[in-house]
């Protein structure tokens, strides 16, 4: 596609933002057979997990190790391990969850604009939308500024997959931030990867001092399992006073053989839909990158021979806008494991909270078989007709978004959205119309996991 500035561009379905949710959003609506087009900023697709090293993907299981994730969320797992790039769901050496799933982010790029070719979508990268424009309480067009100028793309139904629900926010839709009070949302984080680290001398500290490490780590197999996570070290991030709030160190293993990706710096109290807050965080986060690092190698057992191999392109957003939607995800839905009869999606997560202003994580697990229903109403904002949201930026609250957020929940909820906004060309219809039975049917089909005794 060749565009002039000032082009008008005639779409059935336009997604907004290619990370997780994106992606699932354009494969599930191209599949539909609607013209479907998807707008990335960056010159890359992947969102978090590439933008800002988001990685291993968790979870796709219940803390019982049931699957509760399927469809094209699983296909993606599938290919990569078809092409060696991810070994597949393995078990959490952290033991927060039963299983993670890591992957090669380089592989994972190409791999899934190949599936969004086969599916039939369009890719426009480097595209960034900055406005939206609506007749009574439709989106007639979005636009995007790029570096050939600007572009009107007319769409008959929407998908923001922007994380920050850009385009419910910017048509006017009603938005929330943070949690009540005083809207405070959870920490950025500055992720980064090391490469040089003995694993081996990391899992024997771990067995002769299990108790540096988290509780739920689990010792009694730790000496066959291949390490996947650690997380602790309490004494040494204690002794050495870092000026960054948080209470231990946190890192996953891989995709390099003596690679690993670190969760530990923590930027609080910015706003990431700020500009000038987005600045002062990238910077505070590459500061406590190399703090972390020289840390890291000058004091934890294992990483004496480490340097750092890579650090995210952008920082690390958890949190920003969500819409106000038609159902908020609540507390007890998440903890009780409510079923609902407009079930798209199911997770087993656990709610983690990663304070906005304190040092700790907040966690809260699933009872009942350890997954909760995601109602097709946390995807349909209010006021606006034609527009669907999937992935961070759903409607929940504070509390459930430390859930929801999550990679293969948010490629759940893009399935759902995907599926939907193809059923809404089909019919001719709005997202609020569309027969949620039917939609279950096509999910079900798609490979969906809703069932609770699936
Ligand atoms: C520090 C951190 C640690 C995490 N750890 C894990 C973990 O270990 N495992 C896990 O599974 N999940 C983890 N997550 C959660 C997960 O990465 C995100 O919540 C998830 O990526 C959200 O997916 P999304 O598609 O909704 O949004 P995003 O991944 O944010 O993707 C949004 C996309 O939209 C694009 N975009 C935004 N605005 C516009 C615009 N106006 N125009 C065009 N494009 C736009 C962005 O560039 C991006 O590509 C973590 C997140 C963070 C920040």
């Amino acid at each position: 596609m060749k565009l002039a500035n000032g082009t008008r561009i005639d779409t059935d379905i336009v997604v907004c933002g290619g990370g997780p949710a994106g992606i699932n959003a354009a494969l599930a609506a191209g599949r539909s057979g609607a013209k479907t087009l998807l707008i990335e900023r960056y010159g890359f697709l992947g969102g978090m997990s590439t933008i800002a090293l988001v990685y291993p993907w968790m979870t796709f299981h219940t803390t019982g190790g049931k699957q509760v994730i399927g469809g094209i969320a699983q296909e993606i797992v599938d290919r990569l391990q078809a092409e060696g790039a991810s070994p597949g769901h393995v078990r959490d050496t952290v033991g927060f969850v039963n299983t993670i799933t890591p992957y090669d982010p380089e592989v994972y790029k190409t791999l899934i604009v190949d599936m969004l070719h086969e599916a039939g979508v369009t890719v426009l990268l480097h595209s960034f939308v900055d406005q939206v424009n609506t007749v009574e309480d439709r989106i007639e067009s979005v636009e995007i500024t790029t570096k050939s100028g600007r572009f009107h793309i007319h769409a008959k139904q929407f998908v923001d997959t922007s994380g920050d629900a850009d385009l419910a926010y910017l048509s006017g839709a009603p938005t929330l931030q943070g949690r009540e009070g005083d809207k405070q949302t959870q920490p950025m984080t500055m992720k980064f990867r090391m490469r040089g680290v003995d694993l081996d001398a990391v899992k024997q500290y771990m067995l002769e001092h299990p108790d540096e490490f988290y509780k739920k780590t689990p010792f009694d197999e730790l000496q066959e399992l291949p390490l996947s996570g650690v997380l602790g070290y309490y004494k040494h991030w204690k002794e050495a006073n870092l000026p960054i709030n948080r209470d231990q160190v946190l890192f996953f293993t891989g995709p390099g053989p003596d690679e690993v990706l670190v969760n530990t710096t923590r930027v609080q109290g910015l706003d990431g839909t700020d500009v000038s807050d987005l600045t002062e965080a990238e910077t505070l986060g590459r500061k406590q990158v190399r703090m972390v690092a020289d840390f890291m190698r000058g004091n934890l057992p294992g990483f004496e021979k480490a340097s750092l191999s890579s650090v995210g392109t952008q920082i690390g957003i958890r949190e920003t806008r969500r819409i106000d939607g038609q159902y908020a995800l609540q507390v007890e839905d998440v903890i009780q494991g409510k079923a609902f009869s407009d079930c798209i999606a199911r997770s087993g997560y656990p709610i983690d909270i990663h304070d906005p202003t304190g040092k700790g994580v907040q966690a809260a697990w699933v009872q009942g078989d350890g997954a909760y229903d995601i109602p097709y109403r946390c995807l349909l904002p209010k006021r606006i007709d034609n527009l669907l949201v999937a992935g961070r930026c759903i409607s929940t609250t504070h509390e459930t978004l430390a859930t929801t957020r999550l990679t293969p929940s948010c490629m759940a909820t893009g399935q759902a959205a995907g599926t939907a906004a193809g059923l809404a060309v089909k019919h001719g219809c709005t997202p609020s119309e569309v027969d949620v039975a039917q939609l279950q049917a096509e999910l079900r089909r798609g490979g969906a996991l809703l069932d609770a005794e699936a």
